[in-house]
């Protein structure tokens, strides 16, 4: 299949099964917003779950936090943030399309074929030293985040990359654009009423660190983890919930003494618990991911490694999880910006430690795109995702063979009540039972229970497994058991 059909195909799928719609639609919609239909909802919680479960619950030496969404300017600017934290852009000033500068030139790059980026590399005559060595990484790598406005600027000259709407090369110069959304405080008057949504989870798990260390019983090493929306004024491509104005993150940040700690250790500790939770945990395949380490441009001064756990979408691969080791920058800037000592004390020895900390971080609503893109399969006459059974929104569906019989209708309706007590199920009493499968499969529902006459005759119903579409007769009094038993 056509990978760009193939994303054309999921975005389908999701408007049609209730995964998620276009945000604000009846209003003609609001760019890169989406909203999450009931499918997509029990998607994501589902995710979301396993998540925390993961790295919360099953772990002695990581707490949760849920800090607010709305954060004190200084915050901000302690992180660098304010400062920093902008895309660069650029326009057309011919169709007024904006785009940011490194997509725009990533794109032009992945479409090159051999033969023409051979011929770039040796014909390429500039005098800018930056410039030259940034052409030729960009080249080797696809890759130019972290590159200067300038040199933006001049690849998209050299290049002479099109428009990719209207074709046209007629670009203003690059310019940054910060992402941060400001929001305005009634309560407080004057300067100190700007505020700003938070532009990642991870500020909270700083700015709390004293708190938790003093409220709790932890011990380093030991991490805080947050999952919740940050929000970012992105332009985007629109690959769906791919990169969207507000989004939910999980973020750890895993806190260590330096000298104690061994952080290579930790950092290869930690890919394997993120390797292991995509692919065990949520079972992606192996195939579709790889690692991606940042080289010193790419990287935040302040950290020593960061790697990408990228997955391959339709529009190629990208990243879905990063992981830093961001040393102790974050804990230090927040000393110097609040005035409050964020060191901690060990009770043994008495010596005043500075953790460091590695981070990983996630998007939640990239990892359900992922999951939709790695379960879409289409074979013969049907569309199915295979979802891992702990990821279905739905685990089972139950039918009435005959929507028209009241005597069906009770008894599957009472199934369907017994079964809800155990796990999330839906009942569709539409259409013919062909029809109900068709749409059970594109929404990943791992059973399917119909209520026949013989049903009423000895307690058992057809169950119908997903993936195999075969149908067994089954008693009524096992579904449960043997439901549960394929979740976990
Ligand atoms: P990208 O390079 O794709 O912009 P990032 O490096 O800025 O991402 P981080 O700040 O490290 O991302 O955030 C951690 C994770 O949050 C990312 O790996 C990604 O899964 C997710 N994420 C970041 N920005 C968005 C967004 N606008 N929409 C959806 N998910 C996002």
């Amino acid at each position: 299949m056509d990978k760009s059909d193939l994303m054309d195909k999921i975005v389908a799928l999701c408007k049609r099964r209730g995964f998620i719609y276009p945000g604000s639609e009846i209003y003609g919609g609001l760019a890169n917003t989406y909203d999450y239909g009931p499918a997509g909802a029990e998607l994501l919680r589902n995710i979301r779950n396993l998540w925390w479960d993961t790295f919360v619950h099953k772990r002695d030496d990581i707490v949760g936090l849920d800090a607010s969404l709305i954060s004190h300017q200084e915050i901000w600017k302690a992180s660098g943030h304010t400062a920093g934290f902008a895309d660069a852009l650029i326009d057309c000033k011919n169709c007024k399309l904006r785009i940011r500068a490194d997509h725009l030139i990533e794109g032009f790059l992945e479409s090159l074929d051999e033969e023409t980026r051979k011929t770039l590399i040796s014909t390429h005559t500039t005098t800018e030293k930056q410039n030259l060595a940034d052409f030729k990484n960009a080249l080797k790598t696809n890759k130019v985040e972290g590159f200067s406005l300038s040199s933006f600027d001049g690849l998209i000259l050299y290049l002479q990359i099109k428009c990719p709407n209207c074709e046209k090369f007629d670009w203003t110069s690059v310019r940054k654009f910060n992402l941060l959304f400001p929001v305005n405080l009634g309560i407080v008057e004057g300067d100190q009423s700007l505020a700003y949504l938070r532009g990642e989870t991870a500020q909270g798990m700083f700015t709390n660190f004293k708190n938790v260390v003093d409220s709790t019983r932890v011990k380093l090493p030991f991490g805080i983890a947050q999952l919740g929306k940050s929000f970012r004024n992105e332009i985007t491509p629109g690959n769906s919930v791919f990169r969207t104005l507000e989004f939910e993150q999980g973020e750890i940040e895993y806190f260590f003494d330096p000298d104690e700690s061994n952080w290579e250790k930790l950092f290869e500790d930690w890919k394997n618990e993120m390797f292991n939770f995509v692919t065990k945990t949520l079972g992606v395949n192996k195939e579709n991911l790889r690692w991606r380490e940042h080289d010193e441009k790419e990287r935040s001064f302040y950290s020593k490694k960061t790697e990408d756990l990228e997955y391959k979408f339709p529009f190629g691969f990208k990243e879905l999880w990063g992981i830093a080791y961001r040393t102790d920058y974050d804990l230090k800037q927040h000393m110097k910006f609040s005035n409050k000592d964020l060191s901690i004390i060990d009770p043994q020895s008495g010596k005043k430690i500075m953790p460091h900390v590695i981070e990983p971080a996630v998007g939640i609503n990239r990892m359900l795109l992922m999951v939709l893109a790695d379960s879409y399969l289409e074979s013969r006459d049907r569309i199915v995702l295979n979802l891992n059974p702990k990821l279905a929104p739905y685990k089972a569906a139950v039918f009435p063979l005959l929507a028209n019989k009241p005597e069906l209708v009770e008894k599957a309706k009472g199934i369907y009540k017994d079964l809800r007590k155990s796990f999330v199920a839906t009942y569709d009493g539409r259409g013919n039972i062909g029809k109900r499968y068709f749409a059970q499969d594109e929404i990943g529902t791992p059973f399917c229970i119909t209520v026949d006459f013989e049903t009423l005759e000895n307690d058992t119903v057809t169950i119908r497994d997903r993936d195999t579409t075969k149908q067994k007769r089954i008693k009524i009094e096992n579904l449960q058991k043997h439901i549960l038993g394929k979740l976990n």
